[in-house]
């Protein structure tokens, strides 16, 4: 099924509008089709349907629900193809996998997820793949590219330090060099607060489990890949004959994102889940705006409080990261901000109204204590580089009321 991708539209109506058929009779909305296979009735259709892969014929290897997902999600970013995967965790390492292999390289800037790191410090190693983890600055990259680096990656808001990439500068680094780079846009919201794509990036990953989903109820992932992008210096596509990249053009990044992760990997997103996050994706400009503005009150109020040691916000003008905030994000600064306390452990047992969960982009606010959980299983030298520090509380901001946030933050301080 092909769908509109309401190019002249804003955000907003793109996030509600696109993959949904707009024809008689049919119903207003993604439906969830929870099937493993698709039927045919006659030998000739299947051995078609086989050879071309035009329509459906198992849900490892096509599913419309996904295919409406995917759309949604390329529109969003404003991305040529998207690859919907079961899990953030998926999408890196199909990102990843997808232009790397044994004796390649790959710079990433430290500020990231922690299951980021697991990745590139733990797994890719095991593959042959080369890793580098370096400060989030475009002179450290730099210096840390090698002849066979194929990859830069960086998250738009990095986790938990709330630092920004200098999306732009990045992508010259890595282009220079025959490089692409990948941006995880998580923080950034597909596409709402910043489309990578739009800055030279040339994959961007999600964790839809995130701000996508929105309601903290299904994993989900995915990788979207833009219009312009140079395969001519990657192995992967150019070694071979017939290569990669001979047999399948523009399309040949996707093809081999969605062939890995999906057809031979089978980290599939689950029908269900991709419906879910495809409702999620109609409030998300609603939530992020109002997530972002509570998070801005509630950073500006822990700053002037005395009892907060440091507050971490790209939207406070105290921050490192404001001027590259401004540069890259639209529409509000994230709803997530870090700032430390003397004694979390007692801080955390007094919330009442805040939970303690791991997770981000719920409707409610969540805290966690990056250095025991999240950010647990790094070496302490790798903690510190990416902002967090015995002291520092994360906390993903939702949609509760902003005064109800801030009495529940004074009474745990008090
Ligand atoms: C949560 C998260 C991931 C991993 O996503 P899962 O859906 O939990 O696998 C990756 N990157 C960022 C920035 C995240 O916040």
């Amino acid at each position: 099924m092909q769908f509109d991708a309401y190019e002249e539209q804003a955000f907003e109506s793109r996030a509600v509008h696109v993959g949904v058929p707009r024809e008689s009779g049919v119903g207003v909305g993604i439906p969830v089709h929870q099937v493993a296979a698709f039927q045919f009735d006659t030998l000739d259709a299947a051995a078609q349907e086989f050879q071309t892969g035009a329509t459906h014929s198992y849900s490892r290897i096509q599913n419309p629900t996904l295919r409406a997902l995917e759309a949604r999600v390329s529109a969003l970013e404003g991305g040529a193809a998207t690859v919907a995967l079961a899990s953030g965790q998926a999408a890196t390492f199909t990102a990843m996998l997808g232009v790397l292999r044994a004796g390649d390289h790959v710079v990433s800037t430290g500020s990231v997820f922690g299951g980021t790191a697991g990745l590139l410090n733990n797994v890719l190693p095991l593959m042959g793949v080369q890793t580098t983890l370096v400060e989030n600055t475009p002179a450290a990259v730099r210096a840390a590219l090698r002849e066979n680096t194929r990859l830069v990656w960086a998250e738009t808001i990095g986790n938990p330090a709330a630092d920004i990439a200098d999306i732009r500068a990045l992508a010259d680094l890595a282009h220079e060099h025959g490089a692409l780079l990948g941006i995880d846009n998580t923080w950034g919201g597909v596409g709402y607060l910043c489309r990578p794509l739009e800055h030279g990036a040339d994959l961007v990953t999600h964790s839809l489990t995130k701000w996508a989903a929105g309601h903290g109820s299904v994993l989900g992932g995915s990788v979207t890949v833009g219009a312009a992008h140079d395969l001519t210096r990657l192995p992967v596509f150019t070694d071979g004959e017939p290569n990669l990249l001979a047999q399948r053009g523009a399309d040949a990044l996707a093809w081999r994102l969605r062939w890995l992760g999906a057809h031979q990997l089978g980290m599939n997103l689950a029908p269900h889940a991709a419906g879910v996050i495809a409702l999620g994706l109609e409030t998300l400009a609603l939530r992020l705006e109002r997530e972002s503005a509570t998070a801005l009150t509630l950073a500006r109020a822990l700053e002037a409080d005395e009892r907060v040691t440091r507050v971490s916000y790209p939207g406070l003008p105290s921050s490192a990261h404001h001027t590259l905030a401004k540069q890259y994000l639209r529409g509000g600064y994230g709803a997530v901000l870090t700032f430390e306390v003397p004694d979390p452990a007692r801080f955390l047992s007094q919330l009442q109204l805040i939970r303690m969960a791991p997770n981000l982009g719920d409707t409610r606010t969540l805290v966690i204590h990056p250095w025991t959980t999240t950010h647990g299983r790094l070496p302490e030298a790798a903690r510190r580089a990416a902002g967090v520090t015995p002291h520092s509380i994360r906390m993903s901001v939702g949609v509760e009321h902003p005064q109800d946030l801030l009495a529940d933050l004074q009474r745990a301080l008090s």
